[in-house]
């Protein structure tokens, strides 16, 4: 699905939200969301980022996004709750989310991981995203057609020495979208993951600093799949992890 060529009009109407809407893959499927007819919002810790990112949606006179100011690091379920019923009150559905905010954490050796670092890394990538999801299911139930989409890597699939508390995130992840695809089976909510693969990103510089960033495919490039998972020509694709790159 990474060469799919998306219709123009393929998220007309559609309310979609994303984590991590600020910077690198969470910016470019927001702005690539909008250009293909989705009401964007916008979640992240820092607003000057989504305001950007917003700034140029309008810009580009797409759809007028919407932004929530979250730090998945305090967040807890009320807050979810909270914010899901801020969607329904305002939009009604909600159509699809992408869950694509994470921190990597330090690498280190497991023996070193301090308890805290332990704790926020799980706390962000895998408490954030299951509770959010948990209080967002019954907005997400208002829409004919939902698709919800995790973002994992390649170390969320098989370990990888330093990577301990980032990798066990990620298997997490997968095994959330596992459980929630064979529960939602045959119903209205699609739930797949997204590994992107490498990419030009902040993120990827802190993981390999010594590597040079032109090698990589940028976010735009891995859009496709981004694309293909949110709209309809994915329908009936539940309990799926595709890679954005070929291995
Ligand atoms: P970036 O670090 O470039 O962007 C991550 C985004 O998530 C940022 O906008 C960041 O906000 C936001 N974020 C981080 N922590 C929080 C938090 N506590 N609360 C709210 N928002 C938060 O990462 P990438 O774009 O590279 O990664 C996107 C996803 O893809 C991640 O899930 C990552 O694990 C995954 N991935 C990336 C790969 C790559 O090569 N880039 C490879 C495999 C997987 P802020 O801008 O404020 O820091």
């Amino acid at each position: 699905m990474n060469d799919y060529r998306a219709p123009a009009t393929l998220l007309e109407d559609k309310i979609i939200l994303v984590t991590g809407a600020g910077d690198g893959i969470g910016a470019e499927a927001a702005r690539t969301y909008a250009a293909h007819g989705a009401t964007v919002i916008l979640l992240g810790r820092t607003v000057s980022k989504l305001e950007a990112v917003y700034d140029d949606i309008v810009a580009a006179g797409h759809p007028q996004p919407a932004i929530i100011p979250m730090d998945l690091k305090g967040a807890t379920a009320s807050n979810y709750a909270d914010m899901a019923e801020t969607i329904e009150d305002k939009f009604g559905r909600l159509d699809g989310v992408l869950h694509n905010a994470s921190v990597l954490g330090q690498l280190s050796a497991f023996v070193d991981i301090p308890e805290q670092e332990w704790l926020d890394v799980m706390h962000i990538n895998v408490n954030g995203t299951a509770l959010m999801t948990q209080k967002l299911i019954p907005v997400l139930r208002l829409a004919p057609a939902a698709s919800v989409v995790f973002t994992t890597s390649s170390v969320g699939r098989k370990g990888r020495a330093f990577w301990g508390t980032y990798a066990v995130s990620k298997f997490a992840t997968e095994g959330l979208m596992q459980v929630l695809a064979s529960e939602f089976e045959n119903r209205s909510i699609r739930f797949n993951c997204i590994n992107p693969g490498g990419t030009r990103t902040a993120m990827r510089a802190s993981a390999f600093p010594a590597e040079d960033p032109q090698t990589l495919k940028t976010p735009t490039q891995i859009m496709p799949l981004y694309l293909y998972l949110m709209g309809y020509d994915s329908e009936g694709v539940n309990g799926q992890s595709l890679d954005c790159q070929p291995k």
